[in-house]
């Protein structure tokens, strides 16, 4: 399979050399020449390892059968808490997905898991034998996710830069308590979009190249602007939507509507790329918080990101500049993508034609949640079924009685579960009784006794684990920052 820049199509890759690059040289991002075929019915009998098996031999197919198989066999044997990787449980009116059962406890864990050995395997493959710098911004999620799969992986380290003040008190524990001699930490005074402006930058950045060559460094990122971060994500909407087969809530064939809390449109383009592929997706549910420049743009056709940021309690969605909507831009609009990115990079906004829009709106129906809205949401997911969301969560759940009140929509609605609620404690214990204590420990506790639910282990023993890292940088301290990084033989003993 080929694979060309979203903004010159020229410019080709194969799947590994793209995993390997993590962005096209032009600032782009790499789309598969075309999606593969794979119809529900060949898979039906297959396992969420199976299923994944599948998806990535079709997008990867200079990899052997055996070589994926002993790749994802790696990636997901013995870490996760449950064999399938993504339960889907039924509540009264929908379904829940839970994503959020590998070791960090986010959605991001199902493709971080993959990634470090996609990229092992692309790096033998292709004789690469500089060592690979990974460099990642993070909202709160990826970070963690990213560090886990990436921990002394040799030949590589992985450097996460966060937004100071933009994550919970425990994804920041998370991150800075994390082990292992190849991995750099690092507060940005800025939000979630500078950090990952900056990040892109230092990708683009020529004078940075040249340094991280010299010193034998290939830079790659863990961000879902690689293709490698999105292709792992498809598994779980063939897998949800095989379950409902297996209840006979559905016939296959039937579509099924996804709610997918948004924020730089990695989770819920993997959606869209297995309707691509043949699965039978009804609409894809695009659920916003108080950032809600995604829900602006289906609605009006004007991206604009001009607007003021909030910092809210579903932290990992506080995005203006959703990465991977370029991906999705690329099918609809084809070449005047890189007119509109440029558009975006010069003005802050841009604006699609109206056809345009009615293609996207085909797919994708617009949901916002206002702050107010998502602690009383968690509310009532619990009082009505004694089941335990987080705030990302319950922006989803919101946008499903949105969709359900403005579609009339009988099909059946998966609700896609992107953290463990006990990522987030003040705030969801917070929405429960309308307080909660500032130690997030604490908070933890109590919500253990509320829903009679163990909080995991590698949540609560953070409270025992000595902060590791504690850099802080200016924005446009960055790239300087790292090519210091890079100049030391060793980061850790
Ligand atoms: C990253 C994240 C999201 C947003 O996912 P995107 O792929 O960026 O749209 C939503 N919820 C949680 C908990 C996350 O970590």
């Amino acid at each position: 399979m080929l694979y060309f820049s979203t903004r010159d199509t020229s410019l080709t890759a194969t799947g590994l050399e793209a995993v390997v690059n993590g962005i096209a040289p032009d600032g782009g991002l790499y789309m598969p020449a075309h999606f593969p075929h794979l119809p529900v019915e060949s898979l039906l009998s297959l396992d969420a390892l199976g299923i994944s098996k599948r998806i990535l031999g079709a997008y990867f197919d200079e990899l052997s059968e055996e070589e994926i198989n002993a790749l994802i066999d790696a990636s997901y044997i013995g870490r996760f808490d449950t064999p399938d990787l993504t339960p889907l449980v039924q509540l009264k009116g929908a379904y829940v997905l839970e994503l959020f059962r590998g070791p960090t406890q986010a959605f991001k864990d199902v493709a971080l898991s993959v990634l470090p050995h996609l990229m092992t395997a692309a790096r033998k493959k292709l004789g690469v034998k500089k060592e690979m710098l990974i460099l990642t911004a993070t909202s709160g999620d990826t970070g963690k996710a990213a560090l886990t799969g990436f921990c002394d992986v040799a030949g590589t380290r992985i450097a996460v830069y966060y937004p100071e003040g933009g994550v919970s008190p425990v994804q920041q524990k998370q991150m800075t308590t994390q082990k292992g001699k190849n991995v750099a930490v690092c507060a940005v005074r800025g939000n979630f979009d500078d950090a990952q402006t900056g990040v892109k930058a230092i990708f683009t950045s020529a004078s940075a190249k040249e340094k991280l060559d010299q010193l034998g460094f290939s830079l790659s990122s863990a961000n879902s602007i690689n293709i490698g971060r999105l292709i792992p994500q498809i598994m779980y909407y063939y897998k949800a939507y095989i379950d409902l087969v297996k209840i006979d809530a559905i016939q296959v064939g039937e579509a099924v509507n996804f709610i997918v809390p948004t924020g730089n449109f990695g989770n819920i383009l993997a959606g869209y790329f297995a309707k691509k592929m043949g699965l039978p997706v009804g609409c894809l549910v695009c659920a916003s918080n108080l950032n809600d420049v995604l829900t602006d743009f289906l609605t009006t056709g004007t991206y604009d990101r001009r607007r003021a940021f909030y910092k809210t309690a579903s932290p990992s969605m506080d995005i203006l500049i959703s990465s991977n909507l370029e991906r999705l831009l690329y099918l609809v609009c084809g070449e005047k993508t890189s007119g509109y990115m440029e558009s975006l990079k010069n003005t802050g906004y841009y604006e699609i034609d109206a056809a345009e829009l009615d293609a996207l709106k085909k797919d994708f129906f617009p949901a916002r949640c206002s702050e107010q809205e998502c602690l009383s949401t968690v509310r009532r997911v619990f009082d009505e079924n004694q089941y335990l969301c987080d705030t990302h969560t319950a922006v989803a759940f919101h946008a499903l009685s949105q969709y359900q009140k403005a579609e009339k929509s009988t099909a059946p609605a998966v609700v896609l579960s992107t953290a463990s609620p006990f990522k987030f404690p003040n705030a969801v214990l917070n929405a429960l009784e309308g307080a909660a204590p500032d130690d997030e420990f604490e908070a933890i506790e109590r919500l253990e006794n509320i829903s009679g639910i163990l909080a995991p282990k590698a949540l609560t023993s953070l409270k025992d684990i000595p902060q590791r890292h504690t850099d802080v940088v200016k924005l446009e301290e960055m790239e300087n920052y790292i090519l210091r990084k890079a100049e030391q033989i060793q980061w850790y003993e």
